[in-house]
C-alpha cells in the first residue's frame, strides 16, 4: 500500500516547487491507488500562519489534489498538524532518552561557535565533537533536575549513512560530515529533521518525494529511523527548478505562486499539465497534452529526472491557450467573467441574465483563441465596452483611410441602410448590406470593408463580421446605429 503525504510549512504563498512535489506525491499515489496526506508544518510559530494555510489548501484544491488524510479530511493519524503533536514528540523523546539512543546536551551556545571557530581553523568539518555524548545518565539527569538548559541529541551511530534513492540511485554521506543532530532545542522545540521522521514513521509514509533541498537532511533522518527500529521509507528527491538563465528560480523571474497564476487566468488542467512536464516525462515520449487521468496513468518516478529542470512561462502559457480552446465554453466564460466585471463592463456574474451569458460566450468565441491567459481578454476587447466614435475617426491612421473619396462613398451608402432599419442587424442583414453598398459605391474588398470596421471597432482589422455582428443585438447594450451615425 502506498502512503505518500505534501508537507508544506505555510509560511507564504504555494510556488511552482512546492506545488509540482505535491503533484508528484497526489500522482504516484493515485497511480497505485494508494493514500495522498497532508500535513502541516507548522512547528515554526514565529513564521506559521493560519491565513498561508488555508491559502494553501485552496491552491491543492484548486490544483484537484484531493488529499485523503490531513486538515479537514482526518483520518486515523490525526492530528496532522505538527503544531498540534507536541505531545506525541515528547513522549518519542522520553523513548530515546531512556534508551540511552539520545542524550542530553548542555553545551551552551557559546560552548558551540569556540568549537565551530577551532574546526575552521583546524580545516576539519564542522560537527558537533560529542562532548555530551559521555556524560554518564546519572549526570545528565541531575543537571536536567538542577534545571540546566539543554538540547536533546541523536547519537549518530558509527558507520556511514546511506540511503537509496528512487531519482539519483545511492546517496551516501561519510559519517564524519554528520554530527550528532539536535532533535530538540533547549526551547523544547523539536527541529524539522526530527518531527517529520516521527510524523512520517507514525503515519507509515512509504514513500518520501520531495525537494532536493533536504537531501542533506535525509542522513539525519535515516539515522532517526534505525535509533527507533523503524522502517526506512524509499526517498526520492526532486531536482531543483530553475529560471532561463538557469538561476534557481524566484521572484525575479516573474509570479510563480500558484495564486498568481490562477489570477492570471491559467487554467488548473493547464498548470498541472505544465508542473507534470518539469521534470518528469512519459516513457518513450515527446508527448505534451496529458488530462490528469492520463497523468495518473502515465506517471512513474523512474522517469523523473535527475538533471534541473527550466521553468518555461512561454511554454505555460502556450498550454494554457491549448487547455483554452479545449474548455466548455460556459466554464469559460464563468471564468472570464470576473475580469470584465472588475473592468466595470459587465455586472457582478451572480447578478447576470441568462440573455448576458449567452452574450458574453459569443464574445468570447472571438477573442479567446487569440490570449494565452484570461487577464489578457479585457484589453481585447475593449473596443466593445469602452467606443468613441468621434475618437475613432480622429486617429491619425483611421482618418487618413476614412479621407477618401472612395471610403467616404462608403460610409454614406451604409449610412443610409442603418438609417432606414430598425431592429437588430443580423450577420445576414450586414451581407446583404454590404453586397448593395459594393454594387452601389464599385468599392470592393478592403476598400469597401475597411471604412466600416473602422466606424464599428476602431480599428481596420479585427473580428470576423459574421462574429462581430452578432454582438450588435438588441439588448446587448452595444448601439451599432450610434457607432455608423454619430
Ligand atoms: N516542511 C518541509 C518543507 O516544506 C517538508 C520537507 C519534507 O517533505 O520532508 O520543506
Amino acid at each position: 500500500q502506498v502512503r505518500v503525504r505534501f508537507a508544506p510549512s505555510p509560511t507564504g504563498l504555494l510556488h511552482v516547487g512546492n506545488a509540482r512535489t505535491a503533484l508528484y506525491n497526489w500522482l504516484y499515489a493515485r497511480h497505485h491507488g494508494g493514500q495522498f496526506l497532508l500535513r502541516i508544518e507548522d512547528t515554526d510559530l514565529d513564521r506559521s500562519e493560519v491565513r498561508h494555510e488555508t491559502q494553501l489548501m485552496e491552491d491543492l484544491r484548486w490544483m484537484g489534489l484531493e488529499w485523503d488524510e490531513g486538515p479537514g479530511v482526518e483520518g486515523p493519524h490525526a492530528p496532522y498538524r505538527q503544531s498540534e503533536r507536541l505531545g506525541i514528540y515528547r513522549e518519542h523523546t522520553e523513548r530515546l532518552l531512556a534508551e540511552g539512543k539520545a542524550y542530553r546536551c548542555f553545551c551552551t551556545q557559546e560552548d558551540l561557535e569556540a568549537e565551530r571557530a577551532r574546526a575552521v581553523a583546524e580545516h576539519r568539518p564542522q560537527v558537533y565533537s560529542g562532548r555530551c555524548r559521555a556524560l554518564s545518565a546519572e549526570t545528565s539527569a541531575q543537571r536536567a533536575a538542577a534545571g540546566e538548559p539543554f538540547a536533546v541529541r541523536l547519537r549518530i551511530p558509527d558507520h556511514p549513512l546511506r540511503f537509496h534513492d528512487l531519482v539519483r540511485g545511492e546517496v551516501e554521506f561519510p559519517q564524519e560530515t554528520v554530527s550528532d543532530p539536535i532533535l530538540v532545542r533547549s526551547s523544547g522545540m523539536p527541529v524539522y529533521n526530527y518531527v517529520v521522521t516521527v510524523d512520517d514513521a507514525l503515519m507509515e509514509i512509504t514513500h518520501v518525494i520531495r525537494g532536493d533541498d533536504h537531501i542533506s537532511n535525509t542522513p539525519k533522518q535515516v539515522a532517526i529511523y534505525e535509533a527507533f527500529g523503524w522502517p526506512v521509507p524509499q526517498f526520492a528527491h526532486l531536482s531543483t527548478i530553475l529560471g532561463s538563465d538557469r538561476e534557481r528560480l524566484s521572484k525575479r523571474h516573474g509570479a510563480t505562486s500558484i495564486a498568481s497564476f490562477r489570477e492570471m487566468g491559467i487554467l488548473p488542467e493547464a498548470l498541472t499539465n505544465y508542473l507534470a512536464l518539469l521534470g518528469w516525462g512519459a516513457e518513450g515520449g515527446t508527448r505534451e497534452t496529458f488530462t490528469m487521468p492520463e497523468l495518473v496513468e502515465a506517471f512513474k518516478l523512474e522517469r523523473v529526472t535527475a538533471s534541473p529542470a527550466v521553468f518555461d512561462f512561454e511554454k505555460l502559457h502556450w498550454m494554457n491557450r491549448h487547455y483554452l480552446k479545449l474548455a466548455e465554453p460556459a466554464r469559460v466564460a464563468e471564468l472570464a467573467w470576473p475580469y470584465f466585471a472588475q473592468a466595470g463592463w459587465l455586472a457582478p456574474h451572480s447578478e447576470s441574465s441568462e440573455a448576458a451569458q449567452t452574450w458574453f460566450e459569443k464574445l468570447l468565441a472571438i477573442f479567446v483563441p487569440s490570449v494565452d491567459l484570461l487577464d489578457q481578454l479585457p484589453g481585447k476587447a475593449r473596443f466593445v465596452f469602452e467606443f468613441d466614435p468621434a475618437q475613432a475617426r480622429a486617429n491619425e491612421e483611421n482618418a487618413a483611410l476614412l479621407n477618401t473619396e472612395s471610403a467616404q462613398k462608403v460610409l454614406a451608402a451604409f449610412a443610409a441602410k442603418v438609417r432606414a432599419h430598425t431592429g437588430t442587424v443580423t450577420p445576414e442583414l450586414f451581407k446583404i448590406w454590404m453586397n448593395e453598398v459594393k454594387a452601389e459605391t464599385g468599392a470592393k474588398g478592403k476598400d469597401l470593408f475597411h471604412p466600416v470596421r473602422i466606424l464599428l471597432t476602431g480599428a481596420h482589422s479585427g473580428p470576423e463580421f459574421d462574429k462581430l455582428i452578432p454582438l450588435f443585438e438588441e439588448g446587448s447594450g452595444l448601439d451599432l446605429p450610434v457607432r455608423v451615425l454619430s
